[in-house]
């Protein structure tokens, strides 16, 4: 347990520590809300663990209670480093990283495969679950904390206001759903929208990269004219020609074609 440690709030204190905005930064600082999380993302069964953002620590606490087998942590803001390094026990499990996330190769951090823990910097969350789920390296499972109307636009089906791209290219990889809502309240300081924690597990079987890129091609030009029908929405890419190549009806809107139809689009693009 770190229930020794002194609280997150004194300890921000002690080093002088304050949020800073350009970090996207807001704080969970209640450790009952962090374990809580990492409930929902383990169990690790010794696995490591990346935690991008730890900022004062609240997720690497509870992690640390947990039976993930190492803790990564990649961290942008030196000013929290010497605050991390006190939750270094010298077992060699925990691992501080000063770096950017969305340029760091994971591949490098760990060994094996590993889990990922964050409660992202909003501004960056898009391209870091792009990122993770899409480029050369890819974790076992992935917890992650997102502004809600993001939230709900990756795990959005079919007929849905927030279907769209995220949606389609995060499903076709991913299994994807909302395990905890949290207010804004809950974070200090408290950004202007609530949050939701989306837990993601990698398909076995993903698309391999250049089926990826088709895929990106076609929700790109069909959700970019998402009231358009079809026929005309992805005329550059062949039109009604395509569509019906991919068995799907010319005259229908991109929202409410499933993710397996808008594969059959790729497919039939060439
Ligand atoms: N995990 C902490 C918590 O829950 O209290 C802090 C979360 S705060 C929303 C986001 C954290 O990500 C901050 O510590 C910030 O400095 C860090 N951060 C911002 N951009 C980053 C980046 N590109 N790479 C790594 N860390 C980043």
């Amino acid at each position: 347990m770190t229930d020794h440690l002194p609280s997150l709030r004194e300890t921000l204190d002690a080093h002088g520590l304050s949020a800073k905005k350009s970090f996207g930064q807001h704080f969970l600082l209640d450790l009952n809300v962090t374990r809580k999380i990492v409930r929902y993302a383990g169990p690790f069964d010794g696995r490591a663990v990346i935690e991008v953002g730890p900022g004062p620590g609240g997720l690497t606490r509870a992690l640390l209670e947990s039976d993930a087998g190492k803790v990564v942590l990649v961290e942008k803001d030196p000013r929290f480093i010497p605050l991390l390094s006190e939750l270094d026990d010298g077992s060699g499990r925990l691992t501080i990283v000063e770096a950017d996330a969305l340029k760091v190769r994971e591949a490098e951090l760990v060994e094996g495969p590993a889990h990922l823990v964050s409660n992202l910097p909003y501004n960056v969350g898009t391209p870091l679950l792009i990122k993770w789920l899409t480029g050369p390296w890819t974790p076992c499972a992935l917890t992650l904390m997102f502004q809600k109307e993001v939230a709900e636009r990756v795990v959005a089906q079919p007929g849905e206001d927030a279907y769209g791209r995220l949606a389609v290219i995060t499903q076709a990889v991913a299994e994807a759903r909302i395990v905890m809502h949290l207010p804004a309240a809950a974070f200090t300081p408290p950004p202007k929208v609530a949050s939701a924690v989306v837990h993601l597990i990698p398909l076995a079987e993903r698309p391999a990269p250049d089926r990826l890129k088709r895929l990106e091609r076609v929700t790109a030009a069909a959700f970019g004219q998402r009231r358009k029908m079809l026929r005309s929405s992805l005329k550059q890419l062949g039109g009604a020609a395509l569509c019906e190549a991919a068995g799907i009806e010319p005259d229908a809107r991109a929202e409410t074609i499933d993710v397996a139809g808008f594969l059959r689009l790729a497919d039939a693009l060439t």
